[in-house]
């Protein structure tokens, strides 16, 4: 068996700072994907008003500054809603204009 050197442990470690910010992202990105629809009838939805869909012209989760999905995404992550996914087309009484 190979003994490890001090310069095997130094690239190893360079490894594992490298790749550790890239499998949290994919890691997070899978929840996103996998997580749960938000229910309207949940009750933090429900005393924000949520919807799957708006009402409100001009206003919805895809142009909310705290919908991190792209814009064009039809589901995604809300701040407001961890752990769950909302509607792109969904509006809630947090909503806040998406900067830029
Ligand atoms: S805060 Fe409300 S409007 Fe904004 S993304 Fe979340 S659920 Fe949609």
């Amino acid at each position: 068996m190979k003994k490890l050197t001090r310069r095997d442990l130094l690239g190893l470690s360079a490894v594992a700072i490298v790749a550790s910010p890239a499998l949290a992202l994919t890691s997070r990105l899978a929840f996103a994907a996998d997580a749960p629809r938000l229910d309207p009838n949940d009750a933090q939805a429900s005393a924000l008003a949520y919807t799957h869909q708006s009402a409100k012209a001009g206003s919805n989760c895809a142009n909310c500054q705290l919908y991190s999905a792209g814009a064009g995404a039809a589901w995604g992550p809300c701040a407001i809603f961890p752990g769950k996914q909302v509607a792109g087309a969904g509006w809630c009484s947090a909503w806040v204009k998406r900067a830029g």
